[in-house]
């Protein structure tokens, strides 16, 4: 069965797998939407193409969203059909989780651009108190930032933590 000219294994095979999701390789409307060209100058989202061509019509104010929430999923068993209210709850936490990703990304990059290693980190945080003069003028930093650190207002997370982030983006 093929509709607007693609049919559900072509869809599929221009996604790749990770866990139990298939994430869309194409093209994106918004930060989560997976769509597809049907014509020159046309797009369709990819769910809602996929859930038409495994499960047929779609009633009447209802979209096609993922249950997993990954923005650009679209395997046939995470389709769900939601109203409009349903899909902006979902966008609305999604934002939190984008916004969170956001925050951890620049937080690397400050890190990144830091002389300062995990280990010193560990250093700090283990060194005994009235140390932190010391400690920065031998790291070359100021004692703002040992403080900081001592005191976990920077560099909270371990780097092992931040893949899990950046998976989303
Ligand atoms: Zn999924």
């Amino acid at each position: 069965m093929s509709l607007e000219g693609w049919t559900a294994e072509a869809l599929l095979a221009r996604t790749v797998e990770e866990g139990d999701c298939l994430l869309w390789k194409g093209s994106m409307a918004s930060t989560n939407i997976p769509t597809v060209c049907v014509e020159a100058d046309a797009r369709r989202s990819v769910r809602r193409l996929l859930w038409q061509l495994l499960n047929g019509p779609i009633p009447a104010n209802r979209f096609a969203s993922c249950s997993c929430g990954e923005p650009r999923c679209v395997a046939p068993e995470h389709l769900v059909l939601m109203t409009k209210r349903q899909i902006a709850k979902r966008t609305a936490k999604t934002g939190v989780i984008n916004n969170h990703v956001r925050v951890a990304k620049i937080a690397a990059t400050k890190r990144a651009a830091s002389p300062i290693t995990w280990d010193d980190v560990a250093r700090i945080r283990s060194a005994p108190r009235g140390q932190g003069l010391a400690i920065a003028k031998e790291l070359g930093v100021s004692q703002m930032t040992v403080w900081r650190i001592r005191h976990h207002k920077s560099w909270r997370q371990p780097p092992s933590g931040f893949s899990v982030f950046s998976l989303g983006a």
